[in-house]
Parts: C-alpha cells; sequence; structure tokens
C-alpha cells in the first residue's frame, strides 16, 4: 500500500465521540492511508502532508452509521396506494411493485440511496435486500455500491413462507430454502471481508417472523456462525406481528427468536418497539442489537421504541432510516433529529416531569449523535469505526456553520446539527477519501442519476 498521508486543520468544532466524549475547538487529524495517526490540536499535529484541508468555520464529527434500510424502496416513495396504511396492509400494496424490479432498478436505487445517505453524513450503510425478481443478485447492489464510496453491510434478506402456507408475502415473491442457503454461502464466500477497514460485510437476513419458516432462521443462524458473520431481521415492529408470532409459534417476537438460537452478539434486530422488560434484559443480557427507526415507526403508526430504556439497561442501540417507502427518505442526519424528539415525546407521553429541579434529563443531541455512531459501529459489530480515535477508520464529516440555518445557534454547533434544520454535509470522507466535496458527490452523476431513477420508478408502477 503507498503511504499517503491526509491532514486536516484548523477545525472550529471537533465532536471525536472518543471514550471521553472529547470535543476540541481548533482541532485536527493526521491520517496515514485510511486510518487516523494523530488526533488533537491543529498546532499539535504536523503541518505538512500529501493533501491538506482547511476547515475553519466547520464542524467535524465521525460519519454516521446507518443499520436498517431497503435502498431498492426509493423507487416506490409515496405511493399513493400506501401512503396511509399500517405495516402489512403498506407492505400487500407494494409486494406486488417490487416483484416487477430487475438487477438495473437494483443498482439505480442502491446508487440513489447512497448519494441521499453520503450527502445526510452517512459513511457506512448496512442495506436489507430480500427480494430477488427477475434475475436481481445481492451482487447488483454490492457493485452499485463500490461506485459510490461508502462502507457496506449487505444484509442477504429472503422471504420462504409465501401466502398458501400462511406468511404474509405472495407466494411469486419467495423462495425455496435452499435456493436461499446455497446463495447466501456463496456471497459470504465471495465478498465478506472481516478485516479492519472493511469496505464489504455480508449480513444473513431472514426478512421477518411472518415471511420465512422458523427451520430457516435456524439454518442461517448456523451458516452465519460458522462463517463469523452478522444476523439481521426485522422484530417486534408492529403488534399484528405480535399477534401473529404468538397464534402460529406461540410465542411473542423475541421469545420465538431465543427459540430458533437467534440471540446473542452477532444478531440486532430492526425496530423492536413491542417490547417489555424482561426482554428488553434478554437483549442486553445476550448482547442483541437495535436498528432504532423513528420515522418509519411513525409514518406507519407502529409505535415508539424504548430506546432510553434500551440505553439504560445496555443495550446496544444503532439508527436507521429504514426503507425509503416508509420514511419516505434516507437522510441520516434528519433521523437522528427525529430519533431525539421522539425519545422525548415519549419520556412525556410516559409522564416524565419535563419541568422542575428534579426532572429527568431529555435525551440530547449528543445522545443521539452517539447512537448514530459509536452506537451504530457497536451494532454492526465493528470497532474500527464510529469515534474518531488513533487507529481508528478516517470516516468523518464536516458541515459549514456559516449558513442561515444555524443563525443564532453557535454558542453550541454540535447541538445546532440536529435542534436546527438537518443539513447536507459539506464534505463526507471514507477511508480517508472524499465521496462528498463541497457539497457536491465526487463518485456520481447526480442529475443523471434522478433521472434514471425517476424513469425506472415511473414504469414500475405502470406496469
Ligand atoms: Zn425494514
Amino acid at each position: 500500500m503507498t503511504n499517503q498521508t491526509l491532514l486536516i486543520k484548523n477545525i472550529d468544532f471537533l465532536l471525536t465521540m472518543d471514550g471521553h466524549h472529547r470535543e476540541i475547538q481548533n482541532g485536527g487529524l493526521f491520517i496515514r492511508n485510511g486510518f487516523i495517526e494523530q488526533v488533537g490540536f491543529s498546532s499539535d499535529l504536523p503541518q505538512t502532508a500529501d493533501e491538506i484541508f482547511d476547515f475553519s468555520g466547520h464542524v467535524v464529527l465521525p460519519g454516521f452509521i446507518n443499520t436498517h434500510h431497503h435502498f431498492y424502496q426509493t423507487l416506490t416513495r409515496a405511493v399513493p396506494a400506501a401512503q396511509n396504511s399500517n405495516l402489512f396492509n403498506w407492505l400487500k400494496t407494494l409486494y406486488p411493485i417490487w416483484a416487477r424490479m430487475n438487477p438495473d432498478d437494483i443498482r439505480i436505487s442502491t446508487q440513489t440511496a447512497l448519494a441521499e445517505l453520503a450527502l445526510s453524513g452517512c459513511t457506512t450503510a448496512s442495506d436489507h435486500l430480500y427480494l430477488f425478481p427477475n434475475g436481481s443478485l445481492l451482487d447488483d447492489e454490492i457493485n452499485a455500491a463500490s461506485e459510490v464510496g461508502l462502507r457496506l453491510h449487505a444484509s442477504r434478506g429472503s422471504m420462504s413462507l409465501g401466502e398458501s402456507n400462511g406468511g404474509l408475502p405472495p407466494d411469486s415473491v419467495v423462495d425455496s430454502e435452499e435456493h436461499i442457503l446455497n446463495d447466501s454461502q456463496r456471497l459470504i464466500q465471495r465478498y465478506h471481508d472481516g478485516t479492519p477497514g472493511s469496505m464489504v460485510q455480508i449480513v444473513l437476513a431472514p426478512c421477518s417472523p411472518f415471511s420465512v419458516t422458523g427451520e430457516l432462521m435456524r439454518e442461517s443462524a448456523k451458516m452465519a456462525r460458522e462463517y463469523h458473520v452478522q444476523l439481521h431481521t426485522h422484530l417486534a415492529e408492529t403488534q399484528d406481528e405480535e399477534v401473529f408470532c404468538l397464534q402460529k409459534f406461540g410465542y411473542r417476537p423475541v421469545g420465538y427468536m431465543q427459540s430458533v438460537d437467534w440471540v446473542g452478539n452477532d444478531v440486532w434486530f430492526a425496530h423492536s418497539v413491542h417490547i417489555n422488560t424482561e426482554e428488553i434484559k434478554v437483549f442486553a443480557n445476550e448482547g442483541c442489537g437495535v436498528a432504532h427507526c423513528p420515522s418509519s415507526n411513525m409514518r406507519l403508526g407502529s409505535g415508539i421504541a424504548p430506546i432510553m430504556d434500551y440505553l439504560t439497561a445496555g443495550v446496544k442501540v444503532g439508527l436507521g432510516v429504514d426503507g425509503s417507502a416508509s420514511n419516505d427518505s434516507s437522510h441520516l442526519m434528519a433521523e437522528a433529529r427525529q430519533a431525539m424528539l421522539l425519545a422525548r415525546l415519549r419520556a412525556g407521553l410516559l409522564g416524565a416531569s419535563l419541568s422542575g429541579d428534579d426532572s429527568p434529563s431529555l435525551f440530547s443531541a449528543r445522545n443521539a449523535i452517539e447512537v448514530a455512531t459509536r452506537g451504530g459501529a457497536s451494532v454492526l459489530g465493528r470497532n474500527d469505526i464510529g469515534s474518531l480515535e488513533v487507529g481508528k477508520c478516517a470516516d468523518f464529516i464536516a458541515i459549514d456553520l456559516n449558513r442561515l440555518d444555524f443563525a443564532g445557534a453557535l454558542h453550541d454547533p454540535i447541538a445546532a446539527l440536529l435542534f436546527c434544520h438537518p443539513q447536507k454535509v459539506d464534505w463526507n470522507f471514507v477511508h480517508g477519501k472524499a465521496v462528498v466535496k463541497n457539497g457536491i458527490l465526487a463518485n456520481l452523476d447526480l442529475d443523471l442519476l434522478i433521472r434514471t431513477h425517476n424513469l425506472a420508478a415511473k414504469r414500475l408502477l405502470q406496469s
């Protein structure tokens, strides 16, 4: 590897999110070959490097980590027939539209979602692709993502329990379990890289309790543990799902996961809204992580996840924009704001006194940023990202503070990022390489992508 150095100097406010949550005024980063070699005051760092950026007037913080998404759903945002339904009816409306997708649609939607994520501060994105219609493969997503430059945790999703066997999805979009497992093994062997600085990891991700069998859950867990890859699925998203699990399996969702060997440090669940105190203890004791998706939970009327309770109990919590058909956005900075506001609303609804000297502290902007950075890294099982510390990957974002949206809020520029209207980033670096430069995506022709994407979305809705 070449010996490439990068100096970021004169940062107004540097939020490291290290173990001491250090915030440094007039800070800097010195980077070698994509890894951070020094963090500190700008004046204490080497003054020369192969590349130098002066970020005076900017705030710099670790890149955000998205722990749950379905990139392909950017093609079906705001579909009229699915605007006002809860999860099960929303899914039933959209499954037949998604069944028309082809490999090109997967490629286009991957780049659209990643473009939005990159511009809104994301440096590592997890995606959950669980439909493979008309010859589509997870490879289409992985190849398209490699052109954008973000780290990708590609979850090989699956659905095997069709309507005729008591599942929710139509039989036309489910697959045989033998094929799912063979393809999962192929993908791990071909793409998974578990080393520090890894750009692609494979995750095994049967879709949800109502779309796969217990047998596929067990077999997926066995394979994931053999290859040391993570496991991911939707869990306890709605009350409908809870009723389904009790009727079909005789367990609440978490009990069902325990029965199929799906608890552990290598498992993270999307949503986990309808969870009781005992189940929170199970997550904490077993090391299961949660991908909190506040916009989607509000959009589909699913409920409010108890993230303060999770964090108090020691459960790993990350942030996810969820699929773009239930958000209908991939703006990760905006999602952090939603997490902050929704946690406050829940505290208020539960009767926490919001005034007086003994009132509990509300979920802060820094709490939300911690979930979106360090929290996400722990949920994805990574210790090389999520904070700006010596030895970690140089994944960071920079935002110019001199803009209308922050006027009057510069007493605390970190909090301003979420208290004020969430912005797009000006710079986004992944492994020391800029994927957003001065607010422009470095590796994509955005105008062309938007045109192509809109044509693909129109075709899906019209066919
Ligand atoms: Zn989802």
